[in-house]
């Protein structure tokens, strides 16, 4: 092939700048670009809530790299304010317009990936385009918030939505004072996480002041001079001064029409194992992409940045020649919401009955520390087990310390499939500041291995 080969790159957050730097990484000499219809480069979303709530200052602090600095320090060229229209796969080449001067020019490519992230779901509902109705996704929703909430000084909003940015927002809002109100079509906040868990959750909320409406669905917005001051549901009217809607992502895979790649899971893109798309030279990383369900070995679209990063770097390290592979995932989240630490792995009650599995679910509450030590906390352990084999399915965690990083053991137990009494085994550290002499994981492997034996 004469001259150098060309990666493009098409988005430039997680899974682009990963891929663009493992590229670079791997095959130096090979020239990378990547092209951002954004202003903004390489944030870290997941913290927008905590610069909301003024948790985190300075806006700089959430980007790990600026296109000048990818340039110097790991030769990546950085086009922002270019959007991709479309690609001409037989020619190997993308058409973009440079969004501040309207011109359109062509990057040809010999490797593509696709890195377009997610959007926000907006419900094409009445009064949809009122002004302060926000979504959280880039660094300029962060900052209009952030924005409005320093100068109008709100003092109601109506959070849509009981997901985990729903809840991470709930605390955001709260901690700048505003009154906050839940609306969430399902009977529970969190999905479908176990009701033990989610009864932990709902009341905190009620004690840190935030009002849950369930079973409720948003119908409409109504505003004066433009701006929405009313929200209409099917259990009535809610005044606020802004709402969040934060009901869903999808997958952006607009680029994927009339070239023939093909979709899967909730319509992301369909990726192998090495993020490759059907079509020859064209990988996919991030939130646009589906990915493998290692407890249920189905696709599945799950967009989080800890994948969207191991992704990247996969797709990027494939497109300079390498044979990497991305194995999947087991469904690891974790969130704050007010003083909990609520995380899960692998799958929940309603997942293993929806997926067929024979199970059971049993709860234990242990204690952070040991009993002795000051300050420990409660910590509420649900495990979901398949009958027979007593295979570990998915566990949840919730309290107000020590959650965070005991469900990675459980994480590690699911990508080795271990059983629930190969997890009873388990020789986890202890010491009185940081465990009981049982660990609540050991305690509750123990408690439903019986359930497991009693039921065969
Ligand atoms: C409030 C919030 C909290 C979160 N918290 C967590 C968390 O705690 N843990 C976690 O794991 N994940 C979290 N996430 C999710 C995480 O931020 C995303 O999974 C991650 O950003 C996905 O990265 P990505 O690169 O795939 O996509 P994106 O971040 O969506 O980036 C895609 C980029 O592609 C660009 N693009 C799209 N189409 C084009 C085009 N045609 N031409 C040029 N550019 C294009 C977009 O402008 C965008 O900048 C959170 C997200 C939010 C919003």
């Amino acid at each position: 092939m004469a001259g150098k080969e060309r990666l493009v790159i098409i988005g430039g957050v997680a899974a682009g700048m990963s891929a663009a730097s493992s590229a670079k990484r791997v095959r130096p000499q090979m020239e990378a670009t990547v092209l951002e219809k954004d202003a903004y480069i390489s944030y870290g979303a997941c913290s927008l809530p905590y610069y909301i709530s003024n948790d985190i200052k300075d806006i700089r602090d959430l980007f790990a790299l600026t296109p000048e600095a990818a340039e110097k320090e790991r030769g990546i060229t950085v086009i922002t304010r270019h959007e991709v229209l479309s690609i001409d796969k037989d020619n190997k080449e993308v058409l973009a317009r440079d969004l501040e001067r309207g011109k359109e020019a062509t990057f040809p490519y010999d490797k593509l990936v696709l890195a377009t992230g997610g959007s926000p779901v907006i419900p094409r509902l009445p009064g949809i385009d009122l002004k302060n109705i926000f979504t959280i996704r880039t660094i300029g929703d962060g900052l209009a918030i952030k924005g409005y909430t320093d100068e109008e000084q709100p003092e109601h909003a109506v959070i849509v939505g009981g997901g985990y940015i729903g809840m991470e927002m709930s605390e955001s809002l709260r901690k700048r004072g505003l009154e906050i109100t839940v609306l969430e079509k399902m009977d529970r906040v969190l999905g479908t996480m176990d009701e033990e868990i989610i009864k932990v959750v709902e009341e905190r909320l009620a004690a840190e002041g935030v009002t849950l409406y369930k079973e409720t669905s948003v119908e409409g917005f109504e505003g004066k001079g433009g701006v929405v001051d009313k929200v209409i549901t099917d259990r009535g009217t809610f005044d606020t001064d802004l709402v969040l809607l934060a009901v869903g992502v999808h997958p952006n895979t607009g680029l994927t029409q009339g070239v023939g790649i093909e979709l899967g899971a909730r319509g992301a893109i369909a990726v192998d194992e090495h993020l490759c798309t059907n079509v020859p030279d064209i990988y996919a990383a991030g939130d646009c992409a589906e990915t493998l369900h290692l407890v249920t070995c189905k696709k599945v679209y799950i967009p989080l940045g800890t994948t969207a990063n191991k992704q990247g770097r996969v797709a990027g390290e494939n497109a300079a020649g390498l044979d990497s592979v991305f194995q999947g995932v087991v469904g690891s989240a974790v969130t704050k919401i007010f003083d909990l630490e609520v995380a899960r792995t692998g799958l929940t009650t309603l997942e293993a009955e929806r997926e067929g599995y024979e199970h059971v679910s049993s709860t234990i509450n242990g204690w952070s520390r040991s009993r002795a030590y000051p300050a420990g906390k409660p910590i509420t352990v649900t495990y979901v087990v398949e009958k027979g084999s007593g295979r570990l399915l998915g566990a949840q965690m919730v309290g107000e310390e020590g959650v965070a990083h005991r469900i990675d053991t459980l994480a590690a137990a699911l990508y080795s499939k271990m059983t629930v009494e190969d997890v009873a085994r388990l020789d986890l550290a202890y010491a009185p500041p940081f465990a009981s002499v049982w660990d609540p994981i050991l305690i509750a492997a123990n408690v439903a291995l019986k359930k497991v034996k009693k039921g065969a």
